[in-house]
């Protein structure tokens, strides 16, 4: 069997081709073969995305204690202005990359130059260190603390305890193992003289930081005088270490360059075929998973080959500072590396100096210290966030710029194409459908957009209705500790949020006499859970309220209060329900559902109601004939594919019983919420991700769930405007006293008024509509009522808790509860 069959049958069977079968590939001189090959095994590990890290490049020294003979990166002290740079300079260039939209600060330098040249021992004394790498950990620590910028190092070999105390200061380390062919180390080799090269020293040091759980990077430089054989066997022992430890984010595949001035300055280069075998090898050994990376400063003008070679990545392309390894080569502009990676028919994403994989599990890879930082800068996939806008903050519309990956592959368009066609035929989506659609970006998640919008004109027309309403939150106690929620108030929260209270009927009831009177339609009411409150306070609400406004439709209670309610009185939710209704109540929200999958339940609200729960109780709602929306909560420790349960959850449960309403995206305000406080969250959905989740829940949702709605309070005027062109066609409420995304931080007002609701409407050229909760018509008397309503009474009192009796304890029998924070 040719090697080519015998590899082809190891692809198929899914597998890795073992150290023998790998080192016959050495005799494989078809590259083209292998390419194709490669590139089948990046495009199901890596779809169409590559990746590349905006970043600035520091060099902290450029003394080392080695002598490589193709390096013109170190330098000898007579020949540099300083031994180190200092603080101030390395500030600046980091600020200037933070001003430049960097996220990574890569610090490369010498190998511990301290150990051969006084010179850097006394500049050491005089910044108060003894080692480069104190300095260097020192400086790492000024530069994310002062430009937020993530640190990856390149400090050269390093033991266990450097590996430990630098990663409290980095996202990332790495050191390229360059070749594990020990006679390269030997003299007349290009490693004679350099200790810190020799292959089982930097193994070591590989070996090392996985065991730390370090996110590393590594790799080998061709075309030093090793063989393919060789390269092959520094492969191997890269991805025996990585099997260990799964620590090693990407292999780099670098060719070598003869630089002048150097040993090896005429020495021959790797032809171009050679590096494009190499990566191609590389990617066949790794697997569809790894991160394959070639420098695209190093083969200016041929990146598709590279990229058909089975690359998925460019490594850090820095705005501001060149190579100073290779500072004959610059590197491309962002943007014509995003058209050169296009015109392979690739989608150019920015990464972090941390890999998406090793970002989704930051509790394991990263210092608590770095975590936080790292995910506040990380999108639902775990690449770098793609604009600055954050849920509760006016959306500008630069941040609504298109990135600069543009185009699809011809069968990835057509697999989009198909999957928009499906959904638009009413057909149910698969899950891997869905999480396809949210991945997209640029120029496909446009696409996106238009086929939801167009959906959204022949589904429910161009009118956009919303609601006069007004939000009442009774009670903002709360036993839960629901971790993404700022509104409730425990004794600890007292000093940051404001006191606890608890409004009484009196109250209650002249809220919603006010309401009445300035045109509203409908009350909202939900709070927190009071230890106090059993099924009869709900039930004494809506006695109350219906006594006090006969006319207004009682939309109240979500699923959690639903629950907890009817365990108190030792009922079934069912029979719960429909004393709720016989006394008045109209429809319920359906809220505290956040992410209807327990996966992230467990981590945002692990003693709330589970997935089943909140169905069960919906489900039972929806029987005894009370409508509910349907919400999702996202952008927090959520990812695409939980989204996308979510939605075929709610489709489901639609199918069976047609009671939701409408469905409302609630992208996650994170500002003072206690999950986002602990470092522990990421700073809500991008719009990218918002705008998607309007238009694919249109999609997914289609033809089962009619209205998409806006939420004004989250995603701010101009954010709403584009997910009502993003497949939405409805603006929600107008609210009148919106207290809980406030609480989080969301900046938009208390409330908006009809007058601005039409306003917004039409500057869209669409036809503003006052609905009922059910989306039926709504008077003439109403909506006059509501154009003419006086100002809100301010300063409205607020009664103070009553002292609770009932303690978290013995309230633990009680089934989860309610939430208001979404
Ligand atoms: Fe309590 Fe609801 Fe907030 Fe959870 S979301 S803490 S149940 S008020």
């Amino acid at each position: 069997m040719s090697e080519l069959a015998r590899l082809d049958r190891i692809l198929a069977a899914g597998d890795l081709p073992a150290a023998e079968d790998a080192l016959s590939l050495a005799d494989i001189a078809d590259v083209e073969s292998l390419m194709r090959r490669a590139a089948c095994l990046r495009d199901e590990g890596h779809r169409d995305r590559v990746s590349y890290s905006r970043k600035v490049f520091i060099p902290l020294t450029q003394l080392c204690r080695d002598t490589c003979h193709y390096c013109t990166f170190a330098k000898a002290p007579r020949r540099i202005d300083a031994p180190y740079l200092l603080p101030e300079a390395v500030l600046a260039i980091a600020r200037a990359g933070a001003r430049a939209g960097c996220h990574e600060a890569l610090f490369t330098l010498g190998d511990k130059p301290e150990l051969r040249y006084r010179v850097a021992r006394e500049a050491l004394n005089a910044l108060g260190h003894e080692t480069t790498l104190s300095y260097l950990a020192e400086m790492a620590r000024l530069v994310a603390k002062e430009t937020g910028l993530l640190p990856h190092l390149n400090p050269g070999v390093l033991s266990p305890a450097e590996i430990a105390s630098l990663r409290k200061v980095s996202v990332s380390q790495g050191i390229m193992l360059e070749t594990s062919a020990q006679r390269l180390s030997e003299r007349g080799g290009p490693h004679f003289g350099s200790p810190d090269k020799h292959p089982a020293i930097r193994l070591a040091t590989i070996e090392a930081a996985g065991k730390a759980q370090v996110p590393f990077t590594s790799g080998i430089l061709i075309g030093i005088g090793e063989t393919r054989r060789e390269r092959i066997e520094a492969l191997l022992a890269l991805r025996e270490l990585h099997e260990r430890y799964g620590h090693l984010q990407e292999i780099i595949i670098q060719n070598f360059r003869a630089k002048p001035g150097t040993r090896m300055a005429a020495a021959p280069e790797p032809s171009f075929a050679d590096h494009l075998w190499t990566i191609a090898v590389a990617r066949i050994l790794f697997g569809p998973a790894m991160n394959i990376q070639a420098p695209p400063n190093l083969s200016a003008g041929a990146l598709e080959q590279q990229i058909a070679a089975g690359i998925n990545d460019w490594g850090g392309v820095s705005p501001v500072t060149p190579d100073h390894v290779n500072p004959e080569a610059p590197w491309p502009e962002i943007t014509r590396l995003g058209e050169a990676t296009a015109a392979a028919g690739k989608v150019l994403t920015e990464r972090l100096a941390i890999y998406p994989d090793y970002v989704r599990n930051a509790t394991r890879w990263l210092d608590p210290v770095m975590a936080t930082p790292t995910l506040r800068q990380a999108d639902a996939e775990g690449f770098a966030r793609d604009c600055a806008w954050t849920p509760g903050t006016p959306v500008e519309m630069r941040h609504h710029t298109p990135s600069i990956n543009i185009r699809l592959t011809t069968s990835s368009r057509n697999a989009l194409s198909d999957i928009l066609a499906k959904a638009s035929a009413g057909q149910d989506l698969t899950e891997a459908e869905v999480v396809a659609l949210f991945a997209t970006r640029g120029a496909d998640a446009e696409q996106v957009y238009v086929a939801a919008d167009d959906l959204r004109r022949s589904q429910a027309g161009d009118t956009v209705r919303y609601v006069v309403n007004r939000n009442i939150n009774y009670t903002n106690v709360c036993y839960y500790r629901c971790q993404f929620c700022a509104f409730s108030k425990g004794k600890l929260s007292e000093n940051l949020r404001g006191r606890p209270y608890d409004l009484d009927h009196a109250e209650i009831c002249r809220r919603s006499r006010e309401a009445w009177d300035r045109g509203a339609t409908e009350v909202c009411l939900q709070g927190g859970i009071h230890p106090d409150y059993t099924g009869a306070t709900y039930l004494g609400i809506v006695h109350a309220l219906k006594a006090a406004t006969p006319d207004i439709h009682i939309h109240a209670f979500s699923p959690l209060e639903i629950w907890q309610g009817a365990a108190t009185l030792g009922i079934s939710v069912r029979d719960f329900l429909s004393e709720l209704k016989a006394a008045g109540l109209g429809t319920l929200p359906g809220t505290a559902a956040e992410i209807l999958d327990d996966e992230v339940r467990r981590i945002i609200c692990p003693d709330k109601l589970t997935t089943d729960q909140w169905l069960e109780v919906v489900e039972t709602a929806h029987a005894v004939g009370l409508s509910t929306t349907a919400t999702i909560m996202f952008g927090h420790v959520d990812e695409p594919r939980h989204w996308a349960r979510h939605l075929i959850r709610i489709r489901n449960l639609q199918k069976r019983t047609g009671g939701f309403t409408e469905f409302v995206p609630l992208p996650f305000v994170p500002m003072e919420t206690p999950i986002y406080l602990k470092g522990l969250a990421r700073s809500g959905p991008t719009l990218r991700e918002a705008l998607l989740m309007h238009a694919v829940a249109r999609l997914a949702l289609h033809p089962h769930v009619e209205n998409i709605q806006t939420s004004w309070v989250k995603m701010g005027e101009e954010g709403a405007k584009l997910c009502l062109q993003a497949g939405a066609n409805d603006l929600g409420g107008t609210l009148m006293n919106e207290t809980i995304s406030k609480a989080a931080g969301a900046a938009h007002g208390q409330e908006m008024a009809p007058d601005r609701m039409e306003r917004l409407i039409t500057s869209l050229g669409r036809i503003p509509l006052q609905r009922s909760t059910l989306y039926g018509p709504v008077s003439s008397e109403r909506r006059d009522a509501s154009f003419a309503a006086a100002p809100l009474t301010e300063a409205i009192a607020i009664p103070a808790a009553r002292k609770f009796h009932r303690e978290r304890g013995t309230a633990s029998s009680v089934p989860a509860t309610s939430t208001v924070s979404d």
